[in-house]
C-alpha cells in the first residue's frame, strides 16, 4: 500500500486518488478494532461452519489429522485468505503417532497387566520370552551403567524402578548390556500410564511399565513372556500461515486455531468456531489493511494429536523470528452449546492450576475482560495451562490469551445465574463426538466471541503499547531473556 501514513485519517483520500489509473487502490481507513468487531457477523462466521461441515459430511464425517477431510479444509482456508489478498504459505510439518495392537505378560504362566511405553519397540506376535533380572533400586535406578556392575543382564528381560532418569535412558543403558527388554515399575500406587520413550528414534528394546505390586511379583519369577506389538507411524501435517501484505514485520500480532477435528466428529464448535471466527476476521481485515503492525493468521494442524502443528511451526521459527512475534492470540472453542464465557487467565489472578503467563499476557487477559465488559459480560478465567496451541508460544516466552466457552467442564450455579444455561451439566456436551454439529452451537455466545477476536486483533494491529500492552523493543528482550 503505497500511500500508508500519508491518509492517516479522513475520507478525503479516496476522492484525492480517484483519478489514478486503473489496479491503484485507494488509501485505506487505519484499521479501528471496534467497527472490525462488527464487520465480524455471525451470518458469515456461520457460512465458514457451514463449508466444514459439509467437507466433514463428503470426507466419512470428519476433519481430522491426515485425513482428505482435513486437506479440502485447509484448501478451503488457504483459498479464502487467498482470495482476500494474502500471502498465504501451507508448510508442512513431520509427526510420529504410535499404536500397540496387544500387550501381554506373562510371569512364570501368571498374567500381570502392563503397558507398553510409547514408542517402545515392538516384540512381535511372538513375543520375547527370557529370564528375568532386576537392577538394583538405588537412588538412580538403571540411570547409570555401573547399575549394572556383577549383572549378567544378556538376553534378559531387565526389571527397573521408575524415578531419577527418563524412561529413554533405562532401556538404552540396559540394552548396552545386552537386555532384550526392559519393564519399569511404577514407584508409586497403580499402573504406570503415559509413560513414553519420547520419539521412535529413541527406542532400543521393547519397554513396558507395571504397578509397584506386580512388580515385586515379577522380581520373584524365574522366566517371563513380554508380547507389545506396537507400530510407529511418521505422517506429514499442514498448516495454514497468512499474514497482511502491511505493517511492521519486527512486532507481528500472531492469531491462532486450530483446523482439525477429532476422528470421531466433524469438530464444529472444537474447532470450526474458533477457525471460521479467526478466517472471518481475517477476511474482513484483508490482507494489505492499514495497520502498523503486521498481522499472521495461523490454522494448525494436528493439535488434537497433541499440538503437533503449533509445536512444529515454533520449532521452525529461529530466534529473531520469535522475537519478532510481539504477542500470540489462541483460539480455541467458541460456540459451545451451554456456553461458559471464559478468558485465558494469563495474570493467574484465579490462583488456580498452571502461574501467570509470558509478561503480556495479563494485558491481553484484560483486553478481553473489558470488550466482554462493553457488552455485558462479566467473563471468568480459564487455567492458563498452555493445552492448545498457545503452550508452544508461552514455552517460548511469547505473551499469549484468548476466550474459551468451554469443553467437557461443568457450568456452575453461579456461572449459570450470571450468564444463563444449565448448571451443573457439561458446556459442551457433545465435545469430541459426532453430535459436534452446527446444530449444537449456542449462536449468541459465538457471535459474541467472534467479534471478540476480531476486536483484540484490532486493537493489537495498531498499538501494542498503553495498559493492556504487550512489551516491544528493549522491554521485549528483557522479558523474554533466558529463554
Ligand atoms: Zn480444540
Amino acid at each position: 500500500m503505497r500511500l500508508r501514513g500519508v491518509f492517516t485519517i479522513g475520507v478525503a483520500g479516496a476522492i484525492a486518488l480517484a483519478g489514478c489509473s486503473s489496479g491503484d487502490e485507494a488509501p485505506k481507513q487505519p484499521v479501528d478494532a471496534t467497527t472490525l468487531a462488527e464487520s465480524v457477523t455471525i451470518d458469515s462466521v456461520v457460512d465458514h461452519l457451514e463449508k466444514l461441515e459439509e467437507i466433514a459430511a463428503d470426507n466419512d464425517g470428519n476433519r481430522a489429522a491426515g485425513t482428505p477431510g482435513y486437506t479440502a479444509s485447509a484448501d478451503y482456508v488457504a483459498q479464502t485468505l487467498r482470495d482476500k489478498g494474502f500471502d498465504v504459505e501451507t508448510p508442512e510439518f513431520e509427526y510420529h503417532s504410535f499404536d500397540v495392537a496387544s500387550e501381554q505378560l506373562l510371569a512364570d504362566g501368571q498374567d500381570i497387566e502392563v503397558q507398553a511405553l510409547g514408542y517402545s519397540p515392538s516384540t512381535g506376535p511372538d513375543g520375547i520370552t527370557a529370564p528375568i533380572v532386576a537392577v538394583p533400586a538405588d537412588e538412580s535406578p538403571g540411570c547409570e551403567i555401573t547399575d549394572y556392575d556383577g549383572l549378567d543382564v544378556t538376553g534378559a528381560v531387565v526389571l527397573v524402578e521408575r524415578g531419577v532418569c527418563p524412561f529413554a535412558d533405562k532401556q538404552k543403558l540396559a540394552a548396552e548390556r545386552g537386555a532384550v527388554a526392559a519393564v519399569v515399575v511404577n514407584n508409586e500406587d497403580g499402573p504406570l500410564l503415559g509413560g513414553t520413550l519420547g520419539d521412535p528414534d529413541a527406542g532400543e528394546i521393547p519397554t513396558a511399565g507395571v504397578s509397584k505390586a506386580d512388580g515385586e511379583t515379577l522380581a520373584a519369577a524365574d522366566d517371563v513372556t513380554l508380547t507389545l506389538e506396537t507400530e510407529a507411524t511418521t505422517s506429514t501435517g499442514r498448516n495454514v500461515i497468512a499474514q497482511t501484505t502491511t505493517g511492521s514485520t519486527d512486532d507481528v500480532v500472531m492469531v491462532g486455531a486450530h483446523l482439525d477435528s477429532v476422528p470421531d466428529g466433524p469438530g464444529i464448535n472444537d474447532n470450526g468456531t474458533g477457525v471460521a471466527a479467526t478466517l472471518e476476521t481475517a477476511s474482513q481485515l484483508g490482507g494489505s489493511p492499514n495497520v502498523n503492525n503486521a498481522v499472521r493468521f495461523a490454522f494448525w494442524g494436528a493439535e488434537e494429536l497433541g499440538l503437533r502443528g503449533s509445536e512444529a511451526y515454533v520449532e521452525s521459527l529461529d530466534p529473531e523470528q520469535k522475537a519478532d512475534i510481539a504477542l500470540y492470540l489462541n483460539f480455541d472453542m467458541l460456540g459451545s452449546e451451554n456456553p461458559g464465557y471464559l478468558a485465558y487467565d494469563g495474570d493467574d489472578s484465579d490462583a488456580f492450576g498452571a502461574g501467570p503467563g509470558p509478561e503480556g499476557s495479563a494485558g491481553i487477559e484484560r483486553t478481553f475482560v473489558d470488550y466482554f465488559a462493553g457488552v455485558g459480560v462479566d467473563l471468568d478465567g480459564t487455567d492458563f495451562d498452555g493445552r492448545s496451541d498457545y503452550g508452544p508460544f508461552i514455552a517460548a516466552q511469547i505473551p499469549a490469551g484468548g476466550v474459551f466457552s468451554g469443553a467437557d467442564g461443568q457450568k456452575t450455579a453461579e456461572q449459570a445465574q450470571e450468564w444463563g444455561g444449565t448448571p451443573d451439566v457439561a458446556y459442551d456436551r457433545n465435545y469430541h463426538s459426532a453430535d459436534d454439529t452446527l446444530a449444537n452451537i449456542d449462536r449468541e455466545a459465538l457471535a459474541q466471541n467472534s467479534a471478540a477476536v476480531a476486536y483484540a486483533v484490532g486493537v493489537y494491529a495498531q498499538d501494542l503499547g498503553g495498559p493492556n500492552g504487550v512489551p516491544t523493543g528493549a522491554e521485549r528482550e528483557k522479558a523474554r531473556a533466558g529463554d
